[in-house]
């Protein structure tokens, strides 16, 4: 074989020569080795040294179609005359430690955007460890440590990851739709490391996106002082269909009336629908609209939601101050304890909320990046690496080796 076909095909250049080919039991082994002339420290790259001994290696090449290959070659150790000390000489075509060609290596990566991992080492016949060893360290290379420095808006929430009540936070490029961190766990705690790198990079961060839990307020505060922070929408509708659900789980218990708790039964999830997703066909507005005439509540806290909607409908940010008001007074004035409840907490994350009408941004791409990993989660079994699901993670909005598992 000529040289310029072990480069051709098998990607091995750099002063190797062809030996020989042999078949054994259907598997193809390349024997190549080493020009003297090309021997070099490879500490100094002195070309003056003198042949100890060999290992011998075998590292697995490309395959020829379905026949698997094997590239042996006798690495030599050397004595270099400057450093007086004997080493190895490097082997440019594989990387250190590793018992495949760098060509075999980018085969593996080119695949893993149509084939899992289990795919992968089927098609190979190589082991599933193996396949994922290399995609961990391309995505390692890659991801360690993203670039920060031109963040500008970023949404931050929590994603669960897996049993036994795991957590990640996990902060969105909302710019670049791009991971940036996944922290352990959840709270405050889980997003100390990135804080620390933010600061590093000197990023300037203008607008974050988060939900109204505690400590985000704070945090956002003390760590992005000149960032403006938002309240994400949709995390609002949300705890407000939590505290419509309560509001009707306390007027089902108070209800004696067999036949008014029939009508309100399986209603909850008409309540949490927004009016113009009432099904007509299942008669949802009529079955509705007889379960709020029963209870003026609950019939109020329904009205409220449909209206706070409006909220992030408003012209500019002075009628949506004056909207937000309006809301916060009728719920205030409404009676209902869980309204006034929803109307404090509008009240102290005001400026939060109307922070929407200078950054319109808000968690929403996260929930995008949530139904991924939930895929990616489903689709791997080796996910007790954390390491390497964080590194998944962090790939997700390329289209490669993103969502194969
Ligand atoms: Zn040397």
């Amino acid at each position: 074989m000529s040289t310029s076909l072990l480069y051709q095909a098998f990607g091995i250049r750099g002063g190797y020569e062809f030996v020989r080919t042999e078949f054994v039991e259907g598997e193809v082994v390349l024997s190549i080795r080493q020009k003297r002339e090309s021997l070099r420290c490879s500490h100094c790259g002195n070309r003056h040294v003198h042949v100890k001994t060999h290992e011998h290696r075998a590292f697995r090449g490309l395959s020829i179609g379905s026949r698997r290959v094997w590239i042996h070659l006798p690495i030599a150790r050397v004595a270099c005359q400057k450093c007086q000390v004997v080493r190895q000489v490097r082997v440019p075509f594989a990387q250190e430690r590793v018992s495949y060609t760098r060509a075999f290596e980018r085969y593996v990566l080119e695949l893993s955007a149509y084939m899992t991992i289990q795919d992968l080492a089927t098609h190979l016949q190589v082991g599933w460890d193996l396949v994922k060893g290399i995609q961990k360290r391309y995505l390692g290379k890659k991801f360690a440590r993203p670039k920060l420095q031109n963040v500008r808006r970023i949404a931050i929430d929590e994603v669960y990851i897996g049993r036994g009540r795991r957590f990640a936070t996990v902060v969105l490029d909302l710019d670049q739709g791009a991971v940036i961190f996944v922290g352990n766990g959840r709270g405050m705690e889980a997003l100390r490391p990135f804080w620390r790198r933010l600061r590093g990079s000197r990023a300037k961060i203008r607008a974050v996106a988060t939900d109204m839990a505690g400590g985000y307020l704070a945090a956002v505060r003390e760590f992005l002082p000149d960032a403006v922070h938002v309240f994400d929408r949709f995390h609002v509708m949300k705890l407000y269909n939590q505290k419509l659900s309560d509001l009707r789980r306390e007027v089902y218990r108070e209800l004696t009336d067999v036949l008014h708790k029939q009508v309100l039964k399986g209603t909850r999830w008409l309540l949490l629908k927004n009016s113009e997703s009432l099904d007509p066909k299942k008669r949802e507005r009529e079955r509705l609209d007889e379960a709020l005439e029963l209870n003026a509540p609950l019939y109020v806290a329904y009205y409220m939601k449909d209206q706070l909607r409006m909220f992030w409908c408003q012209p500019n940010k002075r009628a949506a101050r004056q909207f937000l008001n309006g809301w916060i007074r009728l719920a205030m004035f409404s009676g209902i304890r869980v309204l006034m409840d929803f109307a404090k907490t509008l009240a102290k994350h005001r400026s939060g909320l109307l922070a929407w009408y200078d950054h319109p941004i808000s968690t929403g791409p996260l929930e995008a990046t949530n139904a991924k990993i939930q895929l990616l989660k489903r689709q791997a079994y080796g996910y007790r690496d954390q390491e390497f699901f964080r590194l998944k993670i962090y790939a997700l909005h390329l289209s490669r080796y993103a969502l194969v598992g």
